[in-house]
């Protein structure tokens, strides 16, 4: 790397105004001595013109590196030149960096989720391939089925009604993908949970129910039991602790939201960028702290 290199890296995404990326991001850069710095990119749903335009900057050696979030993780597909395996398998990529002139697309969400599931359920726990409730079928969901299909996992999809037809769509992306588990798709309703609680061994939230500011809400039906043995993973970070989280843990279950997550997530997209490995502590400290 050449001395001075500024690091100019962001994030492309609406609405921004409460992303954790920009001090994720600047902690690592100021811990590991390099200069530069991670903006916000605001770029309104519709406004693909924008996006475009954020890319050519990163086509052009403008920018060294882009986060890609809501809702562009998948309309961005379309305007790269080559993506990772995985962000071609689940059709989504959330960075995005130059190689050779040309714009790759990668999805660290996916190791990122996996990477903190094995913090969470410990690492043989985690190769065990248990049975698995993933809910939702948007963005996040997608990753979560990635990781779990791709380490053998039988994972269920709760979708609400009007959605099955896209959980459907999933299981066609997942069979593009090295998915070595099996995936089924319920209506997320408890008449069609409570018969497959036994043995579930992990329960995830991909849903956006639960989040700030709604955080009085739980996206798992009223008056049915947890699955017993499972431990819980909610994806939301905002409120630190979630109304799933609280209530899995009053029935006595493990349980975790996504802060961990996230920062496996920046970890690796940090790496693509720079070629060097923040300390886990030190993004760990930035988001506590934020
Ligand atoms: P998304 O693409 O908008 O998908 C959301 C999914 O949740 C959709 O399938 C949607 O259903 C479903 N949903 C929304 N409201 C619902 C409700 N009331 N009941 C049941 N299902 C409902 O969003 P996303 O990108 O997947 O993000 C989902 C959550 O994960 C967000 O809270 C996000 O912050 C979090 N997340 C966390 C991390 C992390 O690093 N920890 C990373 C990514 C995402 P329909 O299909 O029916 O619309």
């Amino acid at each position: 790397m050449s001395a001075g290199k500024q690091f100019r890296l962001g994030l492309a995404g609406y609405p921004l105004a409460h992303s954790l990326s920009p001090q994720l991001h600047t902690a690592a850069l100021k811990r590991l001595g390099l200069e530069g710095e991670y903006r916000l990119y605001p770029v309104l749903p519709q406004d693909r013109a924008a996006l475009a335009a954020l890319l050519d900057r990163v086509r052009r050696g403008e920018l060294d590196g882009l986060n890609v979030t809501i809702p562009h993780k998948q309309t961005v597909i379309p305007m790269l030149d080559e993506l990772s395996p995985v962000a071609q398998g689940i059709g989504a990529a959330n960075t995005v960096y130059r190689r050779g002139g040309r714009l790759v697309g990668e999805n660290t969400d996916v190791s990122g989720f996996w990477a903190d599931l094995e913090r969470f359920l410990g690492n043989e726990a985690v190769g065990a391939q248990g049975k698995a409730i993933v809910l939702g079928a948007g963005g996040a969901a997608r990753a979560v089925l990635h990781a779990l299909g791709s380490h053998g996992w039988q994972v269920t999809l709760a979708v609400r009604r009007t959605s099955l037809e896209k959980a459907a769509g999933l299981a066609h992306v997942f069979r593009a993908a090295p998915f070595g588990g099996s995936l089924r798709w319920v209506v997320l309703e408890a008449a069609a949970l409570l018969p497959l609680l036994d043995d579930v061994r992990l329960l995830v939230n991909a849903t956006p129910v639960g989040m700030s500011p709604q955080g009085g809400r739980s996206p798992w039906p009223k008056g049915l039991e947890f699955p017993p043995t499972a431990g819980v993973y909610d994806l939301i970070y905002t409120p630190r602790e979630t109304r799933l989280v609280r209530q899995a843990k009053s029935a006595g279950l493990r349980a975790t939201t996504g802060l961990g997550m996230l920062v496996e997530q920046a970890i690796r997209s940090f790496e693509i960028w720079t070629g060097q490995a923040p300390a886990r502590e030190v993004m760990w400290r930035a988001v506590e702290a934020g």
